[in-house]
């Protein structure tokens, strides 16, 4: 067996509040790779503590900075990348999901399908990511599991497969049955918890469950589970895996109930590295060469180094450290020496890796989102977007002798993906462009905390800019006439700032032979 079959790359999407936190926390203790649950959050609060404007994060009680975790249990790797839960942060998270074979989607017991999560979902969707669903909270009063299962179906066009089933919830919960395995996971103690109190049954007409359940809820479950699976789909890994159909698992992260089946099922169904899309072809994770692409760049990982850790996705050939690899298009290849393995948030020093590993690379600010790293540069992974910015505003510094100060500090954010800078033709403020209005607050922080840069934002004439491209003449022609409108970005293109999402329109209709992107592919 190849080591990159025994890899799940995977990612937990939610709603903030549906407690992807806690969960977070229960797959590490039950992997394996933390004694203690509740370290994530205690050892994320020390190092946010020591960041100022990791304070904004803080304030807001929102987590902006996102991490990789690694845990292995029964041969199995599991790389879990996190997300950040704000919806201002959604480019960053939009562009973690392109780097994980599959997801796991959160859901409140209480509050089932929510918005955020309906957005996560339909960016996995686009990219054919494969998710398990997991109703959290049911030892709380929530709404009923047909009911539940039934807004998944609906609002996401998916089949669902129930597979375990709650006997009662909130106050009435007696434990959770696994339909598969025929086992009954039950609370003990004060706290109700799930402590290792499993019952192994023949069915779920065992007669050994009238004296693990109360008869009300064993009749309960014996006719809830009886429709059930009339009413639902069967587990089929097929169409599992083309995202047709999500297994359904519930639980409560809480209260440890359900984890154990989750890592169970990554382990069982979730698909291994898959081929990434490239030009000029797909690369399987079965091809030698190394290959991988960067998701996301960091910087402050370790406030007292300036260095800036790139996320490189493996997908494809072993790394060994020291290997060297060169980024597609900007030539100089760079000597991997210290590569960072992120075992439960220790870094690590890593020997080798797989494809469906992720690679923390230190780099003074060479490496970007969107590179692609490879032996021989000869590939260049696609689907790696950046967005059109919904909010434009012009930077302007207190201090007019820090000029060269900002540029760097601005490129070097640019680089991040926190922010994208645009140079306009005409006048000398620089343009900045963000996604959502969070990342104004953290990027005048960063600058003042940073760079010692004191600035303030001015609204700009502009609210939002496409990239442009077409036929050199026509293009020429339109540069000309909407000069005061037009900037470049950081990699010299073309860049069209308008009024509003309208003026696109209405220019656009205007030049039909060029075309105007909201995203451009890097
Ligand atoms: P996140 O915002 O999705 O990361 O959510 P958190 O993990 O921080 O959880 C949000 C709140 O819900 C916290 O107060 C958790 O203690 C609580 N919570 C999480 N899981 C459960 C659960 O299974 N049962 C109950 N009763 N509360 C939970």
């Amino acid at each position: 067996m190849t080591q990159f079959q025994e890899r799940r790359t995977f990612a937990i999407i939610s709603h903030p509040d549906a407690g992807k936190t806690t969960l977070t926390e229960k797959l590490l203790l039950f992997g394996g790779a933390i004694h203690l649950a509740g370290q994530v959050k205690a050892r994320g609060q020390a190092r946010r503590a020591r960041s100022d404007w990791m304070k904004i994060e803080q304030q807001r009680g929102i987590s902006v900075t996102s991490s990789v975790m690694t845990f292995e249990r029964e041969g199995v790797t599991f790389n879990l990348l996190d997300t950040p839960g704000h919806e201002d942060f959604s480019e960053d998270t939009y562009r973690t999901l392109t780097a994980v074979d599959s997801a796991v989607m959160v859901i409140d017991a209480a509050r089932g399908i929510e918005a955020q999560t309906r957005k996560l979902f339909e960016v996995c969707r686009l990219r054919s990511v494969p998710i398990i669903t997991f109703i959290n909270k049911v030892d709380r009063e929530g709404r009923q599991p047909f009911e539940l299962l039934d807004e998944i179906a609906d609002v996401l066009a998916l089949d669902v497969a129930p597979m375990t089933w709650p006997a009662g919830m909130g106050g009435q919960f007696e434990g959770i049955y696994d339909l598969r395995d025929h086992r009954l996971l039950q609370p003990t103690g004060g706290s109700r918890e799930y402590g290792g109190k499993v019952a192994q049954l023949s069915g779920l007409d065992d007669p050994k469950l009238a004296e693990l359940l109360s008869a009300d809820a064993l009749a309960r479950l014996q006719e809830e589970t009886e429709l059930a699976e009339i009413g639902y789909a069967p587990f089929d890994e097929e169409a599992y895996r083309n995202g047709d159909l999500t297994p359904v698992y519930f639980g409560s992260a809480l209260k440890q109930f359900g984890v154990d089946s989750l890592i169970r099922s990554l382990a069982a169904f979730a698909p291994p590295p898959r081929p990434q899309p490239a030009e000029p072809e797909p690369v399987e994770p079965s091809r030698d060469e190394v290959t991988g692409f960067v998701f996301k760049v960091q910087a402050n990982m370790d406030p007292n180094h300036r260095d800036r850790i790139a996320f490189m996705r493996l997908c494809s050939g072993t790394f060994k450290r020291g290997m060297k690899l060169t980024p597609t298009g900007h030539g100089k290849p760079i000597s991997v020496h210290s590569p960072i393995l992120f075992f439960a948030q220790d870094r690590e020093l890593a020997e080798e890796a797989y494809p469906g590993d992720i690679i923390g690379i230190p780099n003074h600010g060479t490496l970007r989102v969107g590179d692609t790293m490879s032996e021989k540069a000869q590939v260049r992974f696609t689907g790696l977007p950046n967005f059109a910015p919904e909010i434009l505003r012009r930077v302007a510094l207190k201090d007019p002798t820090k000029t060269k100060q900002l540029r760097k500090a601005l490129d070097d954010m640019a680089e991040e993906g926190v922010t994208q800078v645009f140079y306009p033709e005409i006048g000398a403020n620089l343009v900045i462009g963000v996604v959502g209005q969070l990342q104004l607050e953290v990027l005048i922080s960063r600058l003042e905390a940073e760079y010692k840069v004191a600035a303030g934002l001015e609204m700009a004439p502009f609210e939002t800019a496409r990239w442009i491209s077409g036929d050199p003449a026509r293009l020429k022609e339109f540069v000309e006439i909407n000069r005061s409108a037009m900037a470049k970005d950081r990699d010299g293109n073309p860049v069209f700032m308008a009024k509003s999402a309208w003026e696109v329109g209405y220019v656009a209709e205007r030049y039909p032979d060029i075309t105007f992107a909201a995203t451009r592919e890097r």
